[in-house]
């Protein structure tokens, strides 16, 4: 291949923190980045997801801590220093450059030969498979061939990393479905190291090899997308991986990794994913396709069906309890809006956890 990445081992943050005025937006951020990791930095809307990609980036200052690659530190650099891909929201294009000259820019600009550069933006643009096309204006082409020109020319710089802001927010449902393959088939034929954010949970798992979970400016958790699936370690981030269900009760009883809640006076039964005294308050948190309506007992709960909607298989209902509970469950019979039912939670599927943490600190 003629686009060769810039090569290193890792990229460490160690105890990153931006500050805007009073509000901390970072803070005390550490983590690694291994060469040729897909990364996904997850989480709400000004969680600083794209504080942290730009202090990496160098668009912002940090206001503590530093940014290494391998044993440079990059944090003092400016950011054509650093010399890392962007791709953004906007593809930020320039509108009066064609296909190739914007492909061709940064490579230009770092004052290339012309044969260089052609040479590799022919690569992009196969890369990217927007072949035929080098000689359209951004106007002239879908959203989607504007986003593969945004990451040919985000590729062509070769640099040790991409970082992508939101890149498929602005596609519609199919094609943000295409592109999102089309990125993580980039990056394996580059061998790239690239860091995704987006507050998509379907798109963190399915494209990143591990996800940073990000609230309030705090890292929440670091997994690959089976371990924050199957073991989120806080309620924000099992609430983030589809836990819609939370239950709040009491603790009753507790034998280490098994815990029993008292929920509107039902026993609720799960695995406990924070330590847990007897008596303190708890959330048992259990997504709709392990909440099912079925027989009175162990692990259900009493519910006023709201809706139900049939999904071709099964049905999807909304219910709250006598003492305010909000419910999504799942049903195989259709169930009357307004009847009573009791929804049971599969012991195994049932994860409990302490308080969550309340807002900013
Ligand atoms: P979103 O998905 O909405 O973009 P995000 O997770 O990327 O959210 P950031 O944009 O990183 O969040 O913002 C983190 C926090 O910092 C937010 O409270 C935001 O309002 C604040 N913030 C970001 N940029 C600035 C700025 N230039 N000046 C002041 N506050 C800022």
């Amino acid at each position: 291949m003629t686009i060769a990445l810039s090569q290193f081992d890792e990229v460490r943050l160690d105890r990153v923190s931006r500050d805007f005025g009073a509000l901390n937006a970072l803070r005390d951020v550490s983590l690694t980045i291994r060469r040729r990791e897909f990364i996904a930095l997850l989480g709400p809307s000004g969680c600083g997801k794209s504080t942290t990609l730009n202090c990496i980036a160098g668009l912002l200052p940090v206001t503590g801590g530093a940014i290494w690659l391998d044993k440079s530190r990059v944090d003092t650099l400016r950011p054509e220093e650093r010399g890392f891909g962007m791709v953004f929201q906007n593809y930020a294009l320039f509108p009066h450059l064609n296909v190739r000259q914007n492909i061709g820019f940064g490579l230009k600009m770092r004052g290339k030969p012309k044969a260089e550069i052609d040479r590799k933006v022919d690569e992009a643009l196969n890369l990217v498979r927007l072949r035929g096309q080098e000689n359209k204006l951004p106007g002239q082409l879908s959203g989607g061939q504007q986003q593969r020109v945004a990451i040919a020319r985000a590729i062509v710089i070769e640099p040790p990393l991409v970082l992508m802001d939101e890149p498929l927010s602005n596609l519609d449902a199919k094609l943000r479905l295409e592109m999102r393959a089309e990125i993580r088939r980039i990056h394996n034929e580059l061998g790239a190291t690239t860091i995704y954010v987006t507050h998509d949970q379907d798109e963190a798992l399915s494209l990143a090899d591990r996800i940073v979970v990000l609230r309030d400016g705090v890292v929440r958790q670091v997994g690959t997308p089976k371990e924050l699936y199957d073991a989120p370690a806080h309620l924000d981030v099992a609430d983030f991986m589809g836990f819609r269900n939370k239950l709040q009760g009491k603790v009753i009883g507790s034998d280490g990794s098994r815990v029993v809640l008292d929920v509107e006076g039902a026993r609720i039964s799960g695995v406990a994913r924070e330590s847990l005294s007897a008596g303190a308050a708890a959330y048992a948190a259990v997504r709709p396709d392990d909440l099912m309506v079925g027989e009175a007992g162990q692990n259900a709960i009493a519910a006023t069906v709201d809706t139900i909607e049939y999904r071709g298989r099964e049905f999807v209902g909304t219910a709250h309890s006598a003492g305010g509970l909000d419910f999504v469950f799942r049903s195989h019979q259709p169930v009357e809006p307004g009847s009573s039912v009791h929804l049971r939670a599969d012991d195994q599927r049932v994860l409990v956890f302490a308080e969550p943490i309340q807002g900013r600190h």
